[in-house]
């Protein structure tokens, strides 16, 4: 039997699961134990008796919030990664050229034949060789939502 008090949770983002409560019952249903603390006698003999007790609600792990869906970090992760991927290869670009007097920039024949080629390909019509650092970036990607 729980003795401790606990304050129901009862902001507009209260855990969809145990409404607020922090707890759930052991019931097969898992009702929330709001349900089961409310029940009038004699319905609450399983109550009384001990049968049926509060546990902690395995959804909000007894905050009695709803968990933010944990889908918004993967996509801020996933966005701070596609950043983080295009400034990567900005920098590689203007590397590979060269600026002018004027701030404008040049870039060798060679890259631009090389980056206009790549551009009209599809990944599975590349070389083995250079859909490498597309898989890099993929095992990356990979990794973000592994995590979760
Ligand atoms: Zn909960």
């Amino acid at each position: 039997m729980i003795t401790e008090i606990v304050t129901i949770y009862e902001g507009p983002d209260r855990c969809k699961r145990c409404l607020g409560w922090k707890r759930i019952a052991n019931d097969e249903e898992g009702l929330p134990w709001k349900y089961w603390a409310e029940l009038p006698s004699p319905e609450n003999l399983a109550v009384v008796a001990g049968i049926i007790v509060p546990v902690e609600c395995p959804h909000c792990m007894g905050s009695g919030i709803e968990p933010k869906e944990q889908v918004d970090d993967v996509r801020e992760q996933l966005a701070a990664y596609a950043h983080t991927a295009r400034s990567g290869w900005m920098e590689y670009l203007f590397k590979q050229g060269t600026t002018n007097p004027d701030g404008s920039f040049t870039i060798r024949p060679g890259s631009v034949e090389r980056w206009a080629r790549q551009m009209r390909t599809t990944y599975w019509s590349l070389p083995e060789e250079e859909r490498k650092s597309d898989l890099a970036e993929a095992d990356q990607i990979l990794a973000i939502v592994r995590k979760q």
